[in-house]
């Protein structure tokens, strides 16, 4: 188990967590799911390990692996005051 230390914003040890995360690559939204990360329980800053890191970059830059990956919807919505609920 990988010792991620402490929150660099809040000071609090961070817990191991498999997260899943966004990325924008080429303006295309890659989402990695049950990534391990250190994450902060206080502020919900994430860390990741320089290890997991280098494997990051190698799994965005294999775009065999986009391509085939099965993809979701998400909305896309526009930054509009007037349809904000309050
Ligand atoms: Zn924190």
């Amino acid at each position: 188990m990988y010792n991620y230390g402490k929150c660099e914003i809040c000071n609090t040890l961070l817990e191991e967590k498999n997260i899943q995360q966004d990325f924008w690559i080429k303006g295309k939204l890659v989402v990695i799911e049950n990534l391990p990360a250190g994450v902060c329980p206080q502020c919900g800053e994430k860390v990741v390990s320089g290890e997991v890191g280098e494997h990051i970059d190698r799994l965005l830059k294999d775009s065999n692996r986009i391509n085939k990956a099965p993809t979701i919807s998400v909305p896309f919505i526009k930054y509009e005051i007037e349809s904000m609920a309050v």
